[in-house]
């Protein structure tokens, strides 16, 4: 892939983005990576067709991947609000995508940013409880 094309630079970007939310969760096995790529070759068709897009292909690309673990049971990522359900990508079809808490309505952590973590006293909290 040549980084010098638009299409490539927005498939690696969202590759980097979505792999470092997974890393965050401990779910990046090879396996998880497998559908990573898988849902990029998709979406490089996608965008293939539709060059205008590129920018919303990393939104897309964690809604793919977030489906496919649904499937196998995972949720992922979880809210860090609530213990019940998994946070979603807001816009769905937009740029700069954020994970979102849909029941307190509020943004969690854009895509890719999950990294960044909490407080420690946070999360120091959780472990009491
Ligand atoms: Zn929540």
């Amino acid at each position: 892939m040549s980084i010098q094309d638009p299409t490539d630079r927005a498939l690696l970007t969202a590759r980097a983005l979505v792999l470092a939310d997974l890393r965050v969760h401990g779910v990046e096995s090879p396996e998880v990576v497998t559908l990573v790529e898988h849902a990029l070759v998709e979406r490089k068709w996608w965008v293939e067709q539709w060059p205008e897009g590129a920018a919303y292909v990393p939104g897309l690309i964690a809604q793919d991947v977030q489906e496919a673990l649904a499937e196998q049971g995972t949720v992922w990522p979880p809210c860090p609000l609530h213990d019940d359900h998994p946070l979603y990508i807001e816009p769905e079809l937009g740029e700069d995508p954020d994970w979102v808490c849909e029941k307190d309505a509020v943004a969690v952590a854009e895509l890719g940013g999950l990294a960044g973590g909490r407080p420690e006293s946070e999360q120091a909290a959780e472990e009491d409880a």
